[in-house]
């Protein structure tokens, strides 16, 4: 049996028609650039998020950069990032030439390790960027005290979790901000690069709209040195007919994760991830920490079972950030323990079953 990692042509099976016809009238509109089909995406993953202001754009990387620029925070201020995530994080802090400070992730959300933060602020912290890594969501109650304490944005990079809440509260919806990839393997995912930015604040929506568009406050009119990164309308017009199937599609995501717990909690060599009773996570991805890895990976791949690792390095580990801290981290172990088994919503009963009588035998 073939069990694929991650299989991104499954939701264009299950919707071809739609997404077709979807994609048709962008190209016969020529709707090439922002235009209705983005608009129209706007206001309905603003709806899906409980109601607010949003702004599509280029990726999920943009996106993260543009809400940092927008915030207006003095050059050389020190922003909280996860030790434990995507370089797009500490790089979109870079480009606004602030400086990244990395948290320890703690061992049971693998976010932010409220411990740690709260010993890295200092006068020259002005932004806490929470990352609701894998589909579940960070502390939320004590970021967002610390920061009201501190006087300090919070950002959530919801990149990872599209529909997943904290204490039954939509992530996105906590921060100053929120951003979100559209990267095509992603919960909800584009035919491209797409990112979004949600807020509360339309002062916030408003700065990045301009900032997004060239410092434009009309067509031949700029009122700062802005940049370029706009959604395009076919991705506006994907998103669109797949975000209706979102919630469907993560239930499905929980119920394999639910098999794969099932299947394998009993097992000492593994741990399965821990759901905290205050999160209803979204499963992007079902990450396993295990001790010989690699050996795990090989005997899977082998029985025809893709799988990936999230992230073989922490932050702190790359050439660019090395040596960045005082001490080790717990992140520092992660990169050699993750491995995440097969997710999403393309996957059959039978095939999860297969996975996880995988595992149990590479460890009889
Ligand atoms: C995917 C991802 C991003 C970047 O998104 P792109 O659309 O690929 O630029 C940023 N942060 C996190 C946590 C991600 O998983």
């Amino acid at each position: 049996m073939k069990v694929p990692y991650l299989d991104v042509k499954n939701q264009y099976n299950l919707m071809k028609e739609e997404i077709d016809a979807a994609i048709r009238s962008v190209i016969e509109d020529c709707s090439f650039i922002r235009g209705a089909y983005v608009e129209e995406f706007e206001k309905n993953f603003c709806e899906f998020l409980g109601g607010g202001y949003g702004l599509g754009v280029g990726n999920g990387t943009d996106a993260l950069e543009i809400a940092i620029q927008a915030l207006g925070i003095e050059k050389g201020s020190e922003v909280i990032v996860p030790s434990f995530t995507f370089i797009a994080c500490p790089e979109a802090v870079i480009r606004n030439d602030l400086v990244p400070v990395f948290c320890d992730v703690d061992p049971q959300t693998y976010t932010l390790d409220t411990d740690d933060l709260k010993n890295l602020i200092n006068p020259k912290t002005k932004l806490i960027m929470a990352v609701h890594q894998y589909g579940h969501a960070c502390h939320m109650d004590e970021i967002m005290r610390l920061a009201e304490e501190n006087d300090l944005f919070v950002i959530e990079d919801c990149s990872q979790a599209h529909g997943a809440l904290y204490k039954g509260r939509l992530l996105g919806t906590f921060g100053r901000m929120a951003t979100f990839s559209f990267y095509p393997g992603k919960n909800l995912g584009a035919f491209g690069d797409a990112g979004f930015i949600f807020s509360h604040h339309k002062d916030s929506i408003n700065a990045c709209r301009m900032i997004a568009n060239h410092g434009r406050v009309e067509k031949y009119v700029h009122e700062f040195v802005g940049r370029n990164s706009r959604m395009d309308g076919i991705q506006g017009a994907v998103l669109n007919v797949k975000l209706k199937s979102l919630n469907e599609w993560n239930q499905r995501r929980s119920q394999v994760a639910a098999l794969y717990d099932e299947g394998l909690k009993d097992l000492e060599e593994v741990i399965i991830p821990e759901i905290e009773d205050w999160c209803d996570p979204v499963y992007h991805l079902y990450v396993l920490r295990v001790k010989n890895r690699d050996k795990l990976q090989r005997f899977l791949t082998d029985k025809g079972i893709g799988t990936g690792v999230h992230y073989p390095l922490a932050l702190t580990q790359q050439p660019p950030f090395k040596g960045s801290r005082d001490r080790e981290l717990f992140a520092d172990q992660l990169g050699s323990e993750v491995l995440s088994l097969p997710m999403g919503e393309h996957l059959t009963d039978d095939q999860v079953s297969y996975v996880v009588s995988a595992v149990r035998e590479f460890y009889s």
